[in-house]
């Protein structure tokens, strides 16, 4: 499985299950309800992780992930934008959505 993204924010990830819902991805809650439990446990151990349950969906849940991120501009910090080709990509993705360059020129 892959983790796709992570929030401690339940209504952020409420509304990004309802766009990959929309395109049919199936996904994996994990600390779902840890919310409640705000106080009791690490900080870390309330952030609800979204994971994908089959990486055959990986393009496709990364570009509904994108759009929605997109359409969430201003709300998510790390964004960056593609040095190849212009495109803004969420700060999740390590390689531009649109052409696959890598996030930052190649400091190898
Ligand atoms: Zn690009």
């Amino acid at each position: 499985m892959k983790q796709l993204f992570v929030s401690a924010e339940p209504f952020m990830m409420q509304s990004l299950r309802s766009a990959l819902d929309a395109a049919g991805v199936p996904y994996m809650m994990k600390n779902e309800y840890a919310g409640g439990a705000l106080g009791e446990l690490p900080w870390q151990d309330t952030q609800q992780e979204l994971w994908l349950v089959d990486e055959s969906w990986g393009k496709t849940a990364q570009r509904v992930l994108s759009h929605w991120q997109a359409e969430h501009d201003g709300s998510t910090s790390g964004d960056w934008c593609c040095h190849c080709c212009g495109e803004e990509n969420g700060g999740a993705f390590e390689r531009c959505w649109a052409c696959g360059a890598n996030a930052s020129p190649s400091v190898v």
